[in-house]
């Protein structure tokens, strides 16, 4: 999932609208901003092997800090944790906690079964939705335009740039996905992992977005 993710990060606003969506977006995909600096070091690895599953070429081969449910739990209570020693929002804590585990439970629903349940174990788990190109279509689409609706419905723009910065996010997330779906794989792994990085530019404009919206309801 890629656009599912971020998805769930929109619609978090609605669950607690004190956290910025840039914090969501960090929660929400930690998993994939940790992943390529781990692949970038040689603690995780990965391998492209095209026809894998009909939606990607990459054969996850070991990714147990990153993307185990162990791990995600551990890695959802250091950042509610550390956004509640600095915010003292608890509800806030808690929903940030429960965003950093959803990561999981949609790559547990998309995945082939490539996910460990925790470091060391044997167990690989995944659902295997990516081996139907219309099942993932239309889960992925649908899910990222209600959550998007419920942003909307929750927040409102304060000025132009608060416009057009959700805006020129919704539609670039879009082409990115539709590009990974049909782009030609990856050339090596360095080249994903660079890529990956790229994902952090999300998160700031996720902050840049809140900065210029307001939560209808406060
Ligand atoms: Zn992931």
């Amino acid at each position: 999932m890629f656009i599912g993710h971020f998805a769930l990060g929109f619609a978090a606003k609605k669950a607690e609208p004190k956290v910025s969506l840039g914090t969501y977006f960090l929660a929400v995909q930690w998993a994939d901003l940790l992943w390529p600096t781990l692949l970038l070091f040689n603690v995780e690895t990965v391998e492209i092997s095209p026809g894998i599953t009909r939606m990607t070429p990459l054969d996850f081969t070991s990714y147990p800090v990153s993307h185990s449910l162990l791990m995600m739990a551990v890695w959802g209570a250091v950042l509610g944790g550390v956004y509640f020693l600095f915010k003292k929002n608890i509800r806030g804590a808690a929903i940030i906690g429960i965003a950093v585990v959803s990561h999981w439970i949609l790559d547990f629903i998309t995945h082939r079964p490539d996910l460990p349940l925790y470091p060391g174990g044997t167990a690989r788990v995944g659902l295997g939705l990516w081996n139907s190109f219309w099942g993932t279509i239309i889960t992925e689409f649908a899910l990222y335009a209600f959550c998007v609706w419920l942003y909307l419905s929750q927040t409102k723009a304060n000025n132009k740039q608060g416009v057009w910065a959700f805006w020129s996010l919704v539609i670039f997330l879009l082409l990115i996905h539709v590009m990974n779906i049909t782009g030609p794989p990856p050339p090596n792994v360095i080249a994903i992992a660079w890529a990956g990085h790229l994902q952090w530019l999300f998160v700031a404009w996720g902050y840049w977005i809140d900065n210029n919206r307001t939560d209808l309801e406060s």
